[in-house]
């Protein structure tokens, strides 16, 4: 089989500072070939940018998205608006291939909701104007993310494919209005557990071209990894999952999902 793993924190240091190399042979050795490496915060996104140039040679594709994470809203001031440019005007020497993870997460209250909202909609007028794919993050927040997304495409400033909600976790409807405006939904582990529900009604009734998988590694670990570290090579179970699901074999879900992803992230990919 070949997958495109298309979230995952592989520069989140702590977790994989003992043993990145064995995590991208894993990968690699399970049929991974493309990794795209998530970013939270300025600093993530650096790293993400070096670990990509670090690794060329490891046998996995790696792309990279930069961007400021609703948790951390209130970091995003004129300096990291500054940083984001900057790279986003090399984006093709320095492999990005979308803006994220961005978005609205009203769980914990680390930012206010004005600060995560004005932080996520600079960087999705940023996802427009360099033309990339916005991986947005959605955490108890569903109404006002539509309401932001909607506001947005209104005022046509939104791309025909405007991007990936990175681990879906909305209801058949809010589904359907993501899927008009031309989203991807990507999902993680949790669709392995044995009290998934939702996420299987959505999954059944999203067009296969819509799908994306995803690991949301070092979190999310899918059975029979449940409770563990997680890693790109397990994202093969989040694909044996869906296929189950979507009632087709797993190799046809490993190539459908590799293709949406390439699709969705652009040629480079
Ligand atoms: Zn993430």
């Amino acid at each position: 089989m070949e997958m495109f793993d298309t979230h995952a924190h592989l520069n989140w240091r702590e977790d994989y500072k003992e043993d990145i190399d064995a995590v991208l042979t894993n990968a690699k050795n399970e049929g991974v070939k493309h990794i795209m490496l998530a970013s939270s915060t300025i600093e993530d996104s650096e790293i993400s940018l070096q670990l990509r140039k670090m690794k060329q040679d490891c046998g996995v594709k790696l792309s990279c998205m930069v961007g400021v994470h609703p948790e951390t809203a209130q970091t995003f001031d004129e300096e990291a608006k500054y940083r984001l440019e900057e790279w986003l005007k090399h984006k093709d020497e320095l492999g990005i291939v979308a803006v994220g993870e961005i978005g609205m997460d009203y769980h914990y209250d680390d930012a206010s909701p004005v600060h995560e909202a004005t932080a996520f909609i600079y960087q999705m007028g940023l996802a427009y104007r360099y033309d990339l794919p916005a991986v947005i993050h959605e955490r108890d927040a569903c109404e006002d993310t539509l309401f932001i997304l909607r506001s947005l495409h209104e005022q046509h400033v939104l791309r025909e494919v405007p991007g990936v909600l990175h681990c879906f976790s909305g209801s058949p409807e809010t589904a359907e209005i993501l899927l008009k405006m031309g989203f991807y939904l990507g999902f993680d582990g949790p669709i392995t557990f044995k009290n998934a529900r939702k996420a299987p009604d959505v999954i059944r009734m999203c067009p296969i071209d819509r799908l994306l998988v995803e690991t949301d590694s070092p979190y999310m670990a899918p059975v029979p990894h449940r409770g563990h570290r997680n890693e790109p090579a397990y994202v093969r179970y989040v694909v044996e999952e869906m296929a189950r699901i979507k009632e087709i074999p797993a190799e046809e879900m490993a190539r459908i999902t590799t293709e949406n992803a390439r699709r969705l992230f652009g040629k480079d990919t």
